[in-house]
């Protein structure tokens, strides 16, 4: 599209930063620069035992490496990232940072030797209310930011668990528990994966979704989430807050 046509198009359908509302410059996408300056960063990237590598181990999952981007408050305005790709249906939002945050690791070299993306799956009823799987958005995200290829059908959810929200952490693993199973073995076998989420909370869909990636043979685990819910992680690992 032209330069001029765009600015024009700017000018009549104006957007607007999907944290504070304010309405966005002509460069800016999707958050504005200030909203972008105040991320709530987890700050964990290079950091070997983190709270996300933690929580796979408590079903001793190993993981190649683990990282979330940012935290997740349900009182800080920053949850309305969250709100406009899970219930405002912006798939958008969700591909925008996706690659915010494969560009936060990158040069860390948190891709290097991953073979493929898997985005932890929908089940199909709520892909078919949505239109979309968001973690397959942030997983496309990453992809334009690495190259690498993503494969939805690999895993397939195969029962529509209730929603974890309201849910105590040993009833999100009971709901949880063999929801997941491995379609294409063949896809991921001697490979290492990269598994996408879009909020980590306990992590019980995370590790779910983990132990049927590794039925297959030879599988390396990587995990990546957007974001990790602060209030567990200030609950569950108190003495790590921030790390
Ligand atoms: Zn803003």
């Amino acid at each position: 599209m032209k330069e001029w046509l765009k600015r024009l198009l700017d000018l009549c359908l104006p957007r607007y930063c999907v944290v504070c509302g304010r309405r966005l410059l002509y460069a800016e996408t999707c958050t504005c620069a200030r909203c972008l300056l105040h991320l709530p960063l987890t700050r964990f990237k290079g950091r070997r035992s983190n709270v996300v590598e933690r929580i796979m181990w408590d079903e001793c999952i190993a993981t190649q490496r683990a990282n979330a981007f940012m935290k997740f408050d349900r009182l800080s305005p920053y949850c309305q990232v969250f709100y406009h790709f899970k219930y405002w249906s912006h798939p958008d939002v969700a591909v925008y940072y996706g690659r915010l945050m494969a560009l936060d690791v990158r040069d860390e070299g948190f891709f290097e030797g991953i073979d493929l993306i898997v985005p932890v799956p929908l089940s199909r009823r709520r892909l078919g209310r949505r239109g979309y799987n968001q973690s397959e958005r942030l997983a496309q995200g990453i992809r334009q930011v690495t190259g690498l290829p993503v494969a939805e059908d690999v895993v397939v959810r195969c029962v529509d668990n209730r929603t974890q929200t309201q849910l105590t952490a040993e009833e999100r693993r009971q709901n949880v528990a063999d929801i997941f199973s491995l379609a294409r073995p063949e896809a991921v076998c001697g490979r290492h994966i990269l598994l996408v989420d879009d909020v980590i909370t306990t992590g019980s869909t995370l590790r779910a979704c983990a132990h049927a990636l590794l039925e297959a043979e030879g599988v390396r685990l990587s995990v990546m989430g957007l974001a990790i819910s602060s209030y567990h992680m200030r609950w569950v690992f108190p003495e790590l807050d921030g790390n």
